[in-house]
C-alpha cells in the first residue's frame, strides 16, 4: 500500500467520541517506550505525525489518524508505566478496555513488543485479556535493527515458545525497525489485504 495521505484527526479519552463513520481501523498499542510512535511515523513515512515519548502526557489518549482517506490508524496510550498492579483491570486503563470492547470497526490490533526483551508479563497479560475478550491482534516486534539476525531469530523463537504455553498457535507477527524501514511493506500490505475483504 502506498501512503498518499495521513492526517491527525482527533484525540479522545472516551470511545463514544471517536469518529462516527464506519471506516475500518487498526489499533497500535504496547508498553511505553516500545517504539510505537517511531513505528507509526515510519509506516506513514512522516517524521512527527505521532508524538515520540519525549512528551508522554500527549499519548494518554486515543488518537485517530485518517490514512488515504479510507482507514484509521489508532494510536493508543502505552501501558505499563503504572506501578505493578494486582489485577489486569487496574493495569489497563478503562478507556482502553472500553475501546476494544465497544469499537466494532476495529479490525485488528497490533501489540508492539521490543524484540530485545524476553516476554514481559504485562504484554502476555494484555494479550491474554485480548484473547479472552475475542479481540483479534497480531504482534509487531520493534527495533529489529538493534539485534544481529541470529539473536533476533533466537528471541522470536523464545517468544513463540512462551506464547505456545498458553496459545494454540503463535499469533501472526511482523518484524520491524523504524530506523531502517524493515517490515513496512509487510504491515501495510497486510492492512490493505484486510481492507479489501
Ligand atoms: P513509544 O513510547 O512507544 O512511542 O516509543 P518511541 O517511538 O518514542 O521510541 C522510544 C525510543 O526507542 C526512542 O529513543 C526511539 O528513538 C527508539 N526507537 C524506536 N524505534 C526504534 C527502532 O526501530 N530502532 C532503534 N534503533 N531505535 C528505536
Amino acid at each position: 500500500m502506498q501512503i498518499k495521505s495521513a492526517e491527525f484527526l482527533m484525540s479522545n479519552s472516551k470511545v463514544e467520541k471517536c469518529p462516527k463513520d464506519r471506516l475500518p481501523e487498526y489499533a497500535f498499542i504496547g508498553r511505553s517506550n516500545v517504539g510505537k510512535s517511531s513505528l507509526i511515523n515510519m509506516l506513514m513515512d512522516r517524521k512527527n505525525l505521532a508524538k515520540t515519548s519525549g512528551r508522554p502526557g500527549k499519548t494518554q489518549l486515543i488518537n485517530h489518524f485518517l490514512v488515504n482517506k479510507n482507514w484509521y490508524l489508532v494510536d493508543l496510550p502505552g501501558y505499563g508505566y503504572a506501578r505493578v498492579s494486582k489485577s489486569i483491570k487496574r493495569t489497563f486503563q478503562k478507556f482502553i478496555t472500553d475501546y476494544f470492547r465497544e469499537r466494532e470497526q476495529m479490525i485488528l490490533a497490533f501489540v508492539l513488543v521490543d524484540c530485545r526483551l524476553e516476554p514481559q508479563p504485562i504484554d502476555l497479560e494484555f494479550m491474554q485479556w485480548m484473547g479472552e475478550n475475542g479481540i483479534p491482534f497480531n504482534i509487531i516486534f520493534t527495533k529489529a535493527d538493534k539485534l544481529k539476525p541470529m539473536a533476533l531469530e533466537r528471541n522470536i523463537k523464545a517468544y513463540t515458545a512462551k506464547m505456545l504455553e498458553t496459545w494454540e498457535e503463535m499469533p501472526q507477527h511482523f518484524v520491524t525497525s523504524a530506523s531502517n524501514y524493515t517490515g513496512r511493506d509487510e504491515v501495510l500490505n497486510y492492512i490493505e489485504s484486510l481492507n479489501s475483504n
